[in-house]
């Protein structure tokens, strides 16, 4: 299967910190984990299939399955859905039928203050953790009989994680341009798992969000680079549920993440985040709003190319 004509391009990381005059954060470990995953995880994405397959009774018990494993393993969701074309970034082909997208949570304490050391530490702890999920996962279903593809949650995924997490019912798309999960908010991560092996998909959910999101704009609000915006965008194209997407300019947020410890207020703030649900209850002292240092955005920075489209609609 090709990706859609208007697939958007994969997110070139070298062009963007080249575009922002490289890497400017140094965190050790943030660049520990990020050499963990070069080094103990991509050499483990592909792996024997055993030659004698398994067979289940059907795709419902199939991916119940599945999901049992990936909970076991560490996954707080998992869900299936049925990859499209337009799931495909750009140039990209994908054979399997599958995404078993798998979820994982980030810790509400280490976002307590934002942009922060701790936050950007979070971030990259759960790409490596749940890079571990997805890796078993596929193990797993090798185990069984069945080839599969890992999509780590970090670097160069042939999938978008995004829309593939909505069909498989993570919850609705915030302004802020993340998923928000009914119970975990905003603050978890994604990775999938992609496959022939016959499963049963999920739905998409409506909980209210996307229309909540409507009324509310704490993310518009706090977001130092203004680049969340004020209303939905036809030219965005529709969410699962019919409504235009809104478009955070990608333009206007990147020089600020990347100078900013990978920034991520956006998050924290939304109120999604402000549950009872959300409080941390191991023990730790937690505050229900994050503090918030807003340092001055540097001007917006677009990189030749390849570029996303959306950066500049409606840039004020
Ligand atoms: S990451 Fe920061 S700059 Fe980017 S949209 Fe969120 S709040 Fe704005
Ligand atoms: S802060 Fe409010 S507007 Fe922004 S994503 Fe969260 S719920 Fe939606």
């Amino acid at each position: 299967m090709r990706s859609a004509e208007n697939s958007p391009p994969a997110f070139n990381w070298d062009d963007w910190y080249h575009s922002v005059g490289g890497r400017s954060i140094h965190i050790r470990e943030v660049d520990d984990i990020l050499t963990q995953i070069r080094e103990f995880q991509y050499p483990r994405f592909t792996g024997e299939v055993h030659p004698r397959q398994t067979h289940f009774q059907n795709p419902v018990q199939a991916a119940q399955t599945v999901k049992e494993m990936a909970f076991k393993m560490g996954a707080d969701e998992v869900g299936i859905a049925e990859i499209e074309p337009s799931d495909i970034y750009q140039g990209r082909e994908v054979k399997e039928k599958y995404a078993i997208v798998v979820g994982q949570r980030m810790l509400w304490r280490m976002f307590q203050e934002v942009p922060s050391h701790d936050s950007a530490v979070e971030c990259l702890r759960v790409y490596f953790s749940l890079g571990e999920v997805v890796i078993r996962l596929a193990d797993f279903i090798r185990s069984l009989g069945h080839p599969c593809t890992v999509e780590h949650p970090i670097g160069d995924s042939d999938v978008l994680h995004v829309p593939l997490a909505l069909k498989a019912g993570f919850g609705e798309l915030g302004r802020h341009g993340s998923i928000i999960h009914p119970k975990m908010g905003p603050l978890f991560r994604l990775g999938s798992v992609i496959t022939d092996l016959p499963l049963q998909p999920d739905q998409p959910i409506d909980a209210g969000i996307a229309a909540f999101c409507d009324k509310c704009r704490a993310c518009r609000i706090y977001c130092p680079a203004n680049a969340i915006p004020d209303e939905r965008s036809p030219e965005a194209g529709k969410d699962h549920l019919g409504n235009d997407r809104y478009m955070v300019d990608t333009g206007k947020c990147f020089p600020y993440f990347a100078r900013h410890n990978y920034c991520s207020i956006c998050l924290p703030v939304c109120v999604y985040q402000h549950k009872e649900w959300a409080r941390d209850f191991e023990g730790f002292q937690t505050q229900l709003f994050p503090e918030i240092d807003l340092q001055a955005p540097p001007p917006p920075t677009d990189p030749e190319t390849p570029k996303h489209w959306y950066p500049l609609i409606k840039r004020g």
